[in-house]
């Protein structure tokens, strides 16, 4: 973790390393990975048995409404099915009515809260929020990152569908937020793949990326548009209930039918073992021709599984055909081909794909693994380690200023690319007006104080003139690294202010700093405040005694030195009414220094005269 400290002398803020991990995260359908980079290399991490580096995105609840996270919960998918939560990233920042079509197909119970109108899932007499679910399966990945680098990890870069809507996105960051993350930035998966591949890295000609991603559950196409670095997703399609799983579900009833299984429907277990066998055939048909269980009863040969395959590839096609149409490109504008998704390990798809676009696709990194790895990268990126290459997004919120009435009057909307800039003119409300406040916000409500504040100036000097009759424009320039310059000039006068504002997203060690530092300082001036009172208090006690002194010596004095007593006392008090700390102690050590010797001769003089009085 990074260390900030504080210069209480300078007001100033050190950032110090150690340098910080940041993560980069794939959560799936059904497998989640995490990753980081070293050395411009990315790398996953394993579980802790160090075999895999794929967590099945699957949560157990034990009968003490333990969780258990990864391949321990997938194990107890066929004995504990009401207690198992699979494929938990379907319901992510949905509500009940999104999910009639959905709950036929999970085997948990799946209720709604009138409340919220968000789903929540059943399991024994809990609730559990899909955002607590994807929490507890981030956890699980922190944990592993944690183990790896033996230190805490708090940062995360988290991949999403192009496809996931705001509240999707949000229920995302959420769900890293109550994992203990500080979800950096939210990324699409297919951008995430490309950057795998190191395409956008650098500022080339544009290039039009096809993603082909094929997981267990579901199929997302998309096309890119990479120009200058900047991710533009041309078009986006897909079925959220097609992959690998229906070729599984297609091989068992390939052997139902085969092997004349029958009395099926009383034994779910037994299914459930069928399809888990089933699964292990595909997979091991991606690289041989043939397969045969380990007890001999069933068998699989990749011709029979090409076959079976052959819908599903049908259904993806006319997906990728309607996206291409969508995003207004001919097949023949298509620069490279990226597969993603475990499922495209399979070698007809990976074939089709080939002879469709008549490219070789991608697949040099692993399919399941591309995802996670460019997360790592863009967490790379954010952690400011690869100068050479450039922050690629859009901004996720709106930027703007405070307008009359506390209003928000946007300037740069939100999914604008990046880098951007935009300008608008605005006038002065009042007559004869030099200063204009600017007041930077980011965010979507109307008003401002709904919004977050990322920082304010003035823009000083203008010259008097009569209302609305100033011309002044404001300029935001964000810049690739989603850094946001505000520029505010008069026109007519070219008077101009600059300031550098830095948006980020959540709150971040260097701004709780900040925060800390600006109550340290305000403390500062609160002691300032208590000090003068103490100073003016402490003078006003001075000049009553001098009044007194001068009233009850007045025989002792000579004009001239009761004068400049006087012009002493005159100047404390004008130092009191300054409310000038500094300058009331000065004067009151020039009144002090100028009556010490005086009070002495008084002294002496009072005591000589009471001793005269006596008579000894
Ligand atoms: P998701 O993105 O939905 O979390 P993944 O990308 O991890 O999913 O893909 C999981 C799917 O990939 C499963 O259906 C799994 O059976 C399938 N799969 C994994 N390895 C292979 C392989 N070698 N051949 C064919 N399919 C595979
Ligand atoms: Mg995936």
């Amino acid at each position: 973790m990074a260390k900030i400290s504080i210069d209480l002398k300078k007001g100033s803020i050190h950032k110090e390393a150690p340098k910080e991990h940041i993560i980069g995260i794939d959560l799936g359908t059904t497998n989640s990975l995490v990753a980081y980079v070293e050395d411009n290399q990315a790398y996953t991490i394993a579980d802790s048995c160090g075999k895999s580096a794929l967590i099945p995105s699957v949560v157990y609840f034990d009968h003490n409404d333990e969780p258990h996270v990864g391949t321990e919960a997938k194990d107890k998918l066929i004995t504990q099915a009401s207690r198992t939560i699979y494929s938990v990233k379907r319901l992510l920042g949905k509500s009940y009515q999104d999910l009639n079509e959905v709950q036929s197909h999970l085997g948990y119970q799946i209720i709604d809260q009138d409340e919220d109108q968000l789903v929540k899932i059943r399991v024994g007499d809990k609730f559990y929020s899909p955002i607590e679910l994807s929490a507890l399966i981030l956890k699980k990945l922190k944990e592993m990152a944690e183990r790896h680098f033996a230190t805490s990890v708090s940062k995360a870069v988290i991949t999403i569908p192009a496809y996931f809507n705001d509240s999707q996105r949000q229920a995302t960051r959420d769900a890293g937020k109550l994992a203990g993350l500080d979800v950096l930035r939210i990324v699409n998966e297919p951008t995430a793949a490309s950057l795998a591949y190191g395409i956008g890295t650098s500022r080339e000609d544009a290039e039009v990326i096809v993603v082909y991603d094929l997981g267990g559950g579901t199929f997302d196409i998309s096309i890119l548009k990479i120009e200058d670095g900047i991710f533009e997703v041309l078009a986006t399609n897909g079925d959220t209930f097609l992959g690998g799983d229906d070729i599984d579900r297609a091989i068992l009833e390939h052997w139902i039918k085969k092997y004349h299984i029958t009395n099926l429907n009383d034994n779910k277990s037994m299914v459930q073992r069928i399809r888990l066998l089933a699964e292990t055939a595909k997979k091991s048909l991606s690289i041989h021709q043939y397969f045969e269980s380990d007890d001999g009863q069933f068998q699989l040969t990749r011709t029979e599984l090409n076959q079976l395959i052959a819908p599903l590839w049908q259904k993806t096609l006319s997906l990728t055909k309607a996206c291409l149409e969508d995003s207004g490109l001919q097949l023949d504008d298509i620069d490279q081909v990226i597969l993603v998704g475990g499922s495209t390990r399979t070698p007809y798809i990976k074939e089709r794909v080939a002879e469709f676009f008549q490219l070789t696709p991608n697949d040099t990194l692993d399919p399941d693994q591309v995802v996670a790895l460019g997360a790592a990268i863009q967490a790379d990126i954010l952690a400011g380690n690869r100068k050479d290459m450039l922050l690629l997004d859009v901004t996720p919120l709106s930027l703007g200023i405070e307008t009359i009435g506390g209003l928000m009057d946007t300037i740069i909307p939100r999914n604008t690319k990046i880098p951007a800039r935009a300008g608008r003119q605005y006038t002065t409300s009042v007559d004869g007006q030099t200063n204009l406040k600017v007041s930077v916000y980011q965010g979507e409500r109307d008003l401002v104080s709904d919004n977050r504040k990322l920082g304010s100036f003035v823009l000083s000097g203008i010259p008097p003139m009569a209302t609305g009759l100033p011309k002044i424009e404001i300029q935001f320039i964000l810049d690739a690294d989603g850094i946001l310059r505000v520029k505010a000039m008069e026109l007519r006068s070219g008077i101009e202010t600059e300031v550098e504002i830095k948006s980020q997203y959540g709150i971040t060690e260097e701004e709780m700093a900040h925060m800390l530092l600006s109550s340290i300082q305000n403390a500062q001036s609160d002691m300032d405040t208590r000090a003068l009172i103490e100073a003016q208090t402490e003078a006003k006690n001075i000049l009553v005694h001098s009044e007194k002194f001068l009233l009850q010596n007045a025989s002792i004095f000579d004009t001239e030195t009761q004068e400049q007593l006087r012009t002493h006392m005159k100047a404390l008090e004008v130092a009191i009414a300054s409310a000038d700390k500094d300058l009331i102690n000065t004067k009151m050590e020039h009144l002090n220094a100028f009556s010490a010797p005086l009070a002495q001769i008084a002294m002496d003089y009072n005591i000589a005269k009471a001793l005269k009085g006596k008579s000894i």
